[in-house]
């Protein structure tokens, strides 16, 4: 009769997995449970944590080893201690070892076995502990287990501290050792080599090993049990909003692991994916989380940017020569050099005269002597440059080729930051920019936020966010929405309504107190193009804000619905209006702002002896798309800052007063930067003026459009300007007209479920209105929050594309949404719909927008 074949499971631990005795219960307890279910299982351990930190300052002869082995000897006594037992005489053995070794020389060979004593350290404390819980234990000493493959193309040092292993299905060895025990345990991160010496694979290696031996023992499954729960959208300790994966397939996972996410180590894929073998991740501390899934069976849920990933400390080498153009050969050349001193090239980019590459830090052995070799022997044929301290910010998901598009809004983060290489990886798996090391950051940061969807819940690709796992105690940074506590008001002013925008009063008051609290302005307009409902004109007005307009009939509109205003708290900007609306202007009395030379040489006689403001460009500007950027050569709007000179002494020629100075650089700025730059640069023409009086820096203040996003910083905005104006001119007053800021979180858009259906992989749940209600997100590509406000209760669980009823592809509210199962009459409620929503709507295809109604 023959055996049956033995079923194998690998479990890795981590550093900090096997450092304190509550890990090793943990670990002893999924031991438990796989041999509960019949599997003969292979723990690969890891150093204590820190002491491979410690091992590679001895073998770098880094620092006072004495001290170092001191520390490493405490750290495992303390083990054992608080496990209760003494230490094992191996392990003191094993430590005596050290001693030796870390007297003896330092060839590549002997870094190795200093390396490698760390696993075989924890291990067999490891093998230790789990005796004393009553788990009998096979220790396996990895070296016999795993052998390093050739070396013919690595260097010395790379073939012993960087080793390969060879990972073939081993039938012989798996039921050998499956005769010897159920539960055995290894090192991770070593190997032989042919000579029999120790090899170390790499930093995190030990991920590698055990992806090794699940291969060789064609284990049904590896788990890799770490500090994390698994992978996620992003560095979770630098953006809490990140969200687990919880499904990937292996090519992304390998992408993800080799452009920067530190939780598995690149090279463990390519075993596991060879023979399908599943690789899960796991927190040893928080097992309850069900962690990433890497597997075959990963569905690509399409093309879709999964994560944003940094690796910092990149080093490239520019290469230059007017003579490379069509020069046959000159790559070759060029390259046979990096082979000639071991430097592999990771990222590539080439044009006529450049090629630029990243050299490859995976093998972290990049040494100063042979960078220096290379560059020299490069120098002979071309113009080299090393740039040190670069970071790559690579998007990670499948088939980013085919979503450039809209990747589109996202891209322009990078419009102030310079690149020095993009590098569109040709497997499409992802785009990657090389930047200056001090801007990755931010950038990861901005990028994660416009590109990942917000964490309300799970959905097949997204789990939970890092907050949501870890601080569930604490409330989300973003205060939670009126519209929340308002639910059964709103629902019941909708009424039998298909769909309306319903305005919070008490919400407007709420922005315009905020506002109010940036005391460096003196008076304050609202900017009326965002929402010129009566009843918000109204409610800004009793909080003392006067009316920015843009058309007469706005400035009409301002007069008639509030009487009581005086033209003097109203401001016209008109762009390209037509002559008559700047004579009505004046008839009015209202202060009018000229943004055009053409006006000043054309239409004076109209002006003369009259007060206007003149709108600046003070040539570059933010906002969260490059329709809402109103400054630089490529907006229509303002003067440019050379022809100040000239539009002052025309107005001077034509007893023009300018009595201020106006600029509004773009809409949706979260930075207090963007306002502070505009009133220094209008606080440098102040001279060119005698009657200047107001210096206006426009509105453009945004707001949070996901909840986890921080709002505006009033408080700095508010530093920042009294700063620049404590050294303009005393009596200047400092003048701000925002509108997104002050309506659009007061107003939402209900509006109800009429269908819902599948194509393919994609959900749609189409509801009563659309783009002729909000058309931002098909204009700008702007995101609103969603909500099913009739299930706010319920999970919002899974993905639906939310579409209105237009005759339109563009015709969507929102993509890839996280909402509740839904039902035919259910309402949605689309948030921040206050600002330009109503005021953007059409009849398109004759259907009416919502109605506007105030809560
Ligand atoms: N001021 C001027 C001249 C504008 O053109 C705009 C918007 O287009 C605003 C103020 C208000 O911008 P926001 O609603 O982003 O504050």
């Amino acid at each position: 009769m023959t055996k049956p074949i033995p079923r194998w499971l690998v479990m890795k631990y981590g550093g900090t997995s096997v450092s304190t005795a509550a890990s090793w219960s943990e670990i002893d307890r999924q031991v438990r449970r796989a041999t509960d279910a019949g599997q003969h299982v292979m723990v690969v351990v890891s150093a204590l944590a820190g002491v491979t930190n410690r091992l590679q300052q001895i073998a770098n002869q880094d620092g006072d080893w004495v001290a170092d082995l001191a520390w490493i000897r405490d750290q495992h006594n303390t083990l054992a201690t608080a496990v209760g037992i003494d230490l094992p005489a191996e392990v003191s053995d094993r430590l005596n070892e050290l001693e030796q070794l870390a007297q003896a020389g330092r060839s590549p060979a002997e870094q190795a076995s200093i390396l490698a004593q760390g696993e075989l350290l924890s291990s067999q404390l490891g093998a230790a502990v789990l005796a004393r819980l009553g788990r009998p234990v096979r220790w396996q000493d990895a070296r016999s287990l795993l052998q390093a493959g050739s070396a013919e193309h690595q260097s010395a040092r790379a073939a012993y501290l960087a080793a390969s292993a060879d990972c073939d299905a081993d039938p012989g060895l798996a039921a050998s050792l499956a005769e010897q025990g159920a539960v055995h345990i290894t090192q991770g991160f070593l190997a032989s080599n042919q000579a029999g010496q120790t090899v170390v694979l790499g930093r995190g290696g030990s991920d590698t090993s055990a992806a090794y031996l699940a291969a060789k023992l064609t284990a049904e499954a590896v788990e890799i049990w770490t500090d994390v729960p698994g992978m996620f959208s992003t560095n979770p300790r630098e953006i809490p909003s990140a969200r687990l994966l919880k499904v990937l397939a292996y090519r992304e996972a390998q992408e993800l692991a080799s452009m920067g996410a530190k939780v598995l180590h690149p090279r463990c894929i390519a075993p596991t994916r060879q023979r399908e073998i599943p690789i899960l991740i796991r927190q040893t501390s928080r097992p309850e989380i069900e962690g990433t899934e890497i597997s075959p069976h990963a569905r690509e849920v399409g093309a879709q940017v999964k994560a944003i990933v940094q690796r910092q400390g990149i080093t490239l080498i520019s290469m230059e020569g007017l003579g490379m153009w069509h020069q046959v050969g000159f790559l070759a050349d060029a390259f046979a050099l990096f082979k000639k001193h071991r430097l592999s090239v990771d990222l590539i980019s080439t044009s006529e005269a450049n090629v630029t590459v990243s050299l490859d830090l995976s093998e972290h052995l990049l040494d100063g002597p042979a960078l220096q070799a290379l560059t020299d022997e490069l120098a002979l044929i071309c113009r080299v440059k090393v740039i040190h301290h670069c970071a790559s910010v690579s998007l990670v998901g499948s088939g980013i080729r085919t979503i450039l598009h809209k990747l589109g809004p996202a891209l322009e983060v990078f419009e102030q930051r310079r690149i020095y290489l993009v590098s569109q990886a040709a497997n499409d798996l992802n785009l990657t920019f090389v930047v200056d090391e001090k801007d990755a950051n931010k950038l990861v940061k901005q990028l994660h936020q416009q590109l990942i969807p917000g964490g309300v819940g799970g959905d097949s690709v997204f789990g939970p966010t890092w907050e949501q796992l870890f601080k569930q105690d604490e409330p989300v940074r973003g205060e939670v929405p009126w519209w929340v506590a308002q639910r059964p008001a709103l629902l019941e002013q909708l009424g039998h309504r298909d769909c309306a925008y319903v305005y919070s009063v008490d919400a407007i008051r709420d922005a315009a107190n905020r506002l109010a609290q940036v005391k460096a302005c003196d008076f304050m307009l609202y900017a009326m193009k965002a929402n010129s409902h009566p009843e918000v004109l109204r409610t800004l007005n009793q909080a003392g804000i006067g009316m920015e307009c843009v058309s007469m009939q706005e400035v009409d509109h301002a007069l008639e619905v509030l009487p009581e205003l005086s033209p003097s708290q109203i401001l016209f900007t008109p762009n390209f209006a037509p002559r008559r609306e700047y004579r009505a202007a004046l008839d009015r009395g209202v202060n009018l702002t000229v943004d055009n030379l053409f006006v000043l040489e054309n239409w004076a006689s109209d002006l003369r002896g009259h007060e206007v403001f003149l709108r600046i460009d003070p040539g570059s500007g933010l906002g969260h798309h490059k329709m809402v950027r109103t400054a630089g050569q490529f907006s229509k709007f303002g003067i440019p800052l050379n022809e100040v000179g000239l539009a002052a002494s025309l107005a001077r020629q034509h007893e023009i007063r300018v009595v201020g100075l106006h600029a509004h650089t773009g809409s949706g700025i979260m930075v207090p930067d963007n306002w502070e730059r505009t009133l220094t640069a209008l606080g440098e023409l102040v001279s060119h003026f005698d009657d200047l009086r107001i210096i206006d820096i426009g509105g453009g203040l945004g707001v949070p459009d996901k909840q986890d996003q921080l709002p505006l910083d009033t408080v700095a905005l508010n530093e920042r300007l009294e700063q620049v104006k404590s050294a303009l001119p005393e009596g200047l007053e400092l003048w701000i007209e925002p509108g997104r800021y002050l309506i659009a979180q007061a107003g939402v858009l209900l509006a109800r479920v009429t269908q819902t259906k599948g194509k393919g992989d994609v959900r749609y749940m189409g509801v009563a209105t659309g783009m002729n209600s909000l058309i931002r997100p098909a204009l700008y590509g702007a995101y609103h929050e969603i909500v099913n406000l009739t299930r706010l209760d319920q999970a919002h669980d899974q993905v639906w594309n939310v579409v209105g009823p237009i005759c339109e592809t563009g015709d969507v509210l929102g993509l890839d949404r996280v909402l509740p199962e839904s039902s035919e009459g259910d309402v949605l409620l689309i948030a921040n719909a206050g600002a330009y929503s109503a005021a953007m709507a059409s009849h398109y295809n004759r259907r009416p927008p919502a109605e506007e109604l105030i809560l």
